[in-house]
C-alpha cells in the first residue's frame, strides 16, 4: 500500500470515530477527554506536527540557498521570481472576485443571528509598513527563531546568490549545503512514515470535539466557503494550467493527494512545505531549483484559499450586521485580503487574524469574527490545502516555462511514490 492511501483511510476513521464520539456524547466523558482524545491523541498529534514544524526552516533555509545558487545568473533569479510573484498575485485576485461575486449572489449571512455575547479578543495586525520592513532581517539567527519566514527567504536567497559568485570559496559551501540538502529531505521521509496515525489522532480530536451541531447553525457560511474553494482547486487551478502551460490537471490533482492529506492534518502551509515540495519535485518533476524557490516563497505569500475565506467571511458579516456594501468597499476588500494573504503566516489560524485587518480597513465589526470562530478549524484544513495546490500549480507553471520541468517524471503516475 502507498503511504498516500493508508494516510487516507487513517484520516476518514479518525474523522468517524470523532463523530461516533461527539454523536455518542462520550467526548464528554471525563476519562475519555483527559486521557484520550485530550490525552494520547493530542500528544500524537501534536508529536507529528512538531516534528513537522522542526524541519521548516532548516529545510526553506537550505533548500532556497541550494536553489538560488543552481540558477547562477541574476537575470533568471530574476525572471523566475518575477512570474512567480505575479501568477501568485493573480490567482489570489482570481480567487477573491469569485469569493465575492458567489457570496454576494447567495447572500451569504443575510438573516443570520448574531450571538449576544460577542467575546472575541481582537489580536494586533501587523501594519503593512511592518511586513515590509520585516523583509530584511536585522538579525538572521533571530528570524529563524522566530519563524519569520520571509526574512529567511529573502537572507537565504541573498547568501545563495553571493556563494555562487563566490568562486572555490563559493563551491565549497555550495557542495556542503546540497548534501545537507539531502540529509534534512532523508529526515523528512522519516517522519512522512509516521503521518497516518498523527492524522488519524488529530481528526478524531477535531471531530470529537466540534461534532456536526456547529456545521448547522453556520451551514450557509460553512459550504459557501467550502464549495469556492473545491472550485478553486478543482476548476481555477486545472484550467490555469492547461491554458497557461498546457499540463494535465488530472495527473497533476492526482499527484496532490499526499501534500493534501499532510495540509488537512496540520492545518498549516508552512509546516507542510516539506511535504509540497518533496510532492513537486520528486512526484511532479519540477526541477529542485525552480520548487526549491516558489514552495516556500508560495506558503508564505501566496493564500488563495485563505483569501475566499476572508471574502466570504466580510461578505458574511456585513449581511449579519445589515450593512450593505458599496463598490469601493468591496474593492478595498480585494486590496486587503490580498495584501493579508502575503502578511499572514502560513500557520493554523493566520487567516482569521488577518481578517481583522480587511474587516476594519471597511468599518465592519471585528466582534464578527467571534460568530465564524466555531468552525473555524474545519474550514481552515480545507483552506490550507487549497493553498499549497496553488503553491504546487504556479511552481508547475513556472517551472514549465523556464524549462525546469521533466515530462517524463510527471507522465509516471509512481514517480516518487512513498511505499509502506
Ligand atoms: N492555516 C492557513 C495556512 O497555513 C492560513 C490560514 O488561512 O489560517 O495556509
Amino acid at each position: 500500500m502507498t503511504l498516500t492511501k493508508k494516510i487516507i483511510i487513517f484520516m476518514i476513521a479518525g474523522a468517524l470515530l470523532g463523530l461516533l464520539l461527539n454523536l455518542t456524547e462520550w467526548n464528554q466523558n471525563a476519562y475519555i477527554d483527559t486521557y484520550l482524545t485530550g490525552g494520547l491523541f493530542h500528544l500524537v498529534g501534536q508529536l507529528f506536527i512538531k516534528s513537522l514544524k522542526m524541519m521548516v526552516v532548516p529545510l526553506v533555509f537550505v533548500s532556497l540557498f541550494c536553489g538560488t545558487t543552481a540558477l547562477r545568473e541574476p537575470s533568471m533569479l530574476g525572471s523566475l521570481g518575477g512570474k512567480t510573484l505575479l501568477l501568485y498575485l493573480f490567482t489570489t485576485a482570481v480567487a477573491l472576485i469569485l469569493a465575492l461575486s458567489f457570496a454576494l449572489m447567495v447572500g451569504v449571512g443575510t438573516g443570520a443571528e448574531i450571538p449576544t455575547t460577542l467575546e472575541y479578543a481582537a489580536k494586533a495586525d501587523k501594519p503593512l509598513i511592518d511586513v515590509i520592513l520585516n523583509i530584511i532581517p536585522g538579525n538572521p539567527v533571530m528570524a529563524m527563531a522566530e519563524g519569520n519566514m520571509l526574512a529567511v527567504i529573502v537572507f537565504a536567497i541573498l547568501l545563495g546568490f553571493s556563494a555562487s559568485q563566490a568562486g572555490g570559496a563559493g563551491a565549497k559551501v555550495i557542495e556542503f549545503f546540497q548534501s545537507f540538502n539531502e540529509v534534512i529531505m532523508k529526515l523528512v521521509m522519516l517522519i512522512m512514515h509516521f503521518a497516518p496515525y498523527a492524522v488519524f489522532a488529530i481528526l478524531t480530536q477535531v471531530f470529537a470535539q466540534l461534532g456536526i451541531d456547529a456545521i448547522n447553525t453556520l451551514a450557509g457560511y460553512f459550504f459557501t466557503v467550502l464549495s469556492l474553494l473545491v472550485f478553486h482547486a478543482l476548476v481555477v487551478y486545472p484550467l490555469l494550467l492547461k491554458l497557461l502551460a498546457g499540463i494535465s490537471p488530472a495527473m497533476f490533482l492526482r499527484k496532490m493527494e499526499a501534500a493534501w492529506s499532510f495540509a488537512f492534518g496540520t492545518s498549516s502551509s508552512n509546516a507542510t512545505i516539506p511535504v509540497t515540495l518533496r510532492t513537486v519535485t520528486e512526484r511532479l518533476g519540477v526541477n529542485k531549483s525552480v520548487a526549491s524557490f516558489t514552495i516556500p516563497f508560495g506558503a508564505t505569500i501566496n493564500m488563495d484559499g485563505t483569501a475566499i475565506m476572508q471574502g466570504v467571511a466580510t461578505v458574511f458579516i456585513a449581511h449579519a450586521y445589515g450593512v450593505d456594501l458599496t463598490t469601493s468597499q468591496l474593492l478595498t476588500v480585494v486590496l486587503m485580503a490580498t495584501i493579508a494573504s502575503i502578511g499572514s503566516a502560513g500557520v493554523p489560524s493566520a487567516g482569521l487574524v488577518m481578517l481583522q485587518g480587511v474587516l476594519l480597513q471597511v468599518g465592519l465589526p471585528v466582534e464578527g469574527i467571534a460568530i465564524i470562530l466555531g468552525i473555524d478549524r474545519l474550514l481552515d484544513m480545507t483552506r490550507t490545502a487549497v493553498n499549497i495546490t496553488g503553491d504546487a500549480a504556479v511552481t508547475c507553471i513556472v517551472a514549465k516555462s523556464q524549462g525546469q520541468w521533466n515530462e517524463d517524471v510527471f507522465a509516471d503516475p509512481h514517480a516518487g511514490e512513498i511505499k509502506d
